[in-house]
């Protein structure tokens, strides 16, 4: 026998009926931004690795280790996308948008990878959902967007829901916090870990959000953002938190939190919850302000708001409402023959037209096993077509919970409104 072909380490199929709770999240993501005025945006999987670079930022455990990179047949370096804000920024500027809307919304849902360490709920490619909004500089939006949110998450049946907000500076403020943090963690130097040595230079910020213990206990006590925020930044962050006061949002301000991508300024958030299905890792959603990188990217100054969060990672806070289940067909056509089958094709065809799910056996197996069958699909009706059905042209639609039968005066497809009648009645 052939030896089989497994799928790429990290990289998962989803399944029926596993993939109906991911069509579940899409859809509430697309109704819930819908009502908010974002429309969704599709970009290529794939994007020039120097977007990447130079978007995310080069000291960025996603840019140094984690990406899929490769030369195209052109000996062009290309890498496969590890999230979308860069694309996203990519598409604005490219289509011009800058100048032509002034206030852009998007939202996104698709594959991103990364080439992660192997660990629980961690994958090589991964979904994403999220939102982006260019043009708008006023606080109002930062609590617009985690709103938002709160409603998605809330639509999805996830509970105990929290924002942890923090503001990380932006321009002078930023510069000073900076040099705070360079100053408390020089002394410090010889036990951070050789990343947090790399990232004192390059983003210390970024140290702050380090895994290993050494560093988190040294970064414990280290300078927080808020107490550097000039008054303009302060009073955005105060704006925000006034209006998701008055929206009833949850909210408490986390002063240590960063973010793990280097283009956020101002705010950043991430939305827990309480929810027992999540175990230790809490987090559901994550984002902030990014007012530097449309121009970053070469394009004009463009103050943004953006989030995402991992679809794996709400699946798991909805617990079983997570695992997804199919959908049962309303009326299940057991069949013996090459007629009959022929019969319950064109009957079946006719009754999908008016709106039911209906599924037909199309293989010459015996009654017994089709009933079986039907019921494993948990089907509402049975309406089995042999010869004697197909002669008479008659039959009986079986009621599966009930077990009781009601007959049915044409088996015809020309006859399918009063079929179609009779399972609706009952259902
Ligand atoms: P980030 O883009 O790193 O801020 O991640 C946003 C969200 O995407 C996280 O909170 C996770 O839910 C999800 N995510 C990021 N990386 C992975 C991964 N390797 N596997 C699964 N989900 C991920």
């Amino acid at each position: 026998m052939a030896e089989l072909v497994a799928s790429v380490k990290g990289m998962n199929d989803i399944l029926p009926p596993t993939s109906a709770a991911w069509q579940r999240v899409e859809a509430a993501a697309r109704r819930v931004f819908t009502a908010y005025g974002y429309g969704e945006i599709r970009t290529p999987i794939v994007e020039h690795t120097e977007l990447f670079a130079r978007g995310i930022g080069e000291s960025t455990d996603v840019v140094g280790k984690e990406m899929y990179t490769f030369t195209d047949r052109s000996d062009r370096s290309l890498t496969l996308r590890p999230e979308m804000t860069a694309g996203c920024a990519r598409a604005y500027l490219e289509h011009g948008l800058a100048g032509s809307e002034p206030v852009t919304r998007w939202w996104y849902c698709g594959p991103m990878f990364r080439y992660e360490r192997m660990q629980v709920g961690r994958y090589r490619q991964f979904w994403q959902i999220g939102a982006e909004a260019y043009g708008v500089a006023e606080p109002t939006i930062d609590a617009e967007q985690i709103a938002m949110l709160h409603a998605l998450y809330t639509d999805l049946g996830v509970d105990g829901l929290t924002a942890c907000i923090n503001n990380v500076g932006a321009g002078e403020d930023r510069v000073r916090y900076r040099a705070a943090l360079v100053a408390y963690f020089t002394p410090h130097v010889a036990s951070l870990c050789g990343d947090c040595q790399r990232r004192l230079a390059q983003n210390p910020l970024r140290i702050l959000d380090c895994k290993v213990p050494t560093c988190r206990a040294i970064a414990a006590d280290a300078p927080q953002p808020v107490a550097y925020l000039a008054d303009a930044t302060r009073a955005h962050f105060d704006g925000m938190q006034a209006a998701l006061a008055e929206m009833g949002i949850p909210f408490r301000l986390e002063p240590r939190l960063v973010r793990g991508l280097d283009y956020y300024t101002g705010t950043v958030f991430e939305i827990v919850s309480s929810s027992a299905n999540l175990g230790a890792q809490t987090t559901v959603v994550g984002g902030g302000r990014y007012d530097g990188l449309i121009e970053q990217l070469g394009g004009p100054a463009t103050p943004a708001f953006g989030f995402a969060f991992g679809v794996e990672r709400a699946l798991l806070a909805m617990g079983a409402a997570g695992v997804g289940a199919g959908t049962p067909p309303a009326l299940f056509i057991a069949t013996r023959g090459a007629a009959a089958r022929q019969r319950a094709t064109v009957l079946a065809q006719a009754l999908r037209t008016a709106g039911f799910v209906v599924e037909v056996e199309h293989r010459e197996v015996s009654m017994k096993a089709q009933l079986r069958r039907a019921e494993k699909l948990a089907a509402t009706y049975v309406l089995a077509i042999g010869d004697d059905e197909l002669a008479k042209n008659q039959g009986a639609l079986r009621h599966m919970a009930s077990r009781t039968e009601q007959p049915l005066a044409s088996l015809s497809a020309a006859d399918s409104a009063a079929i179609a009648q009779a399972i609706a009645v009952a259902r």
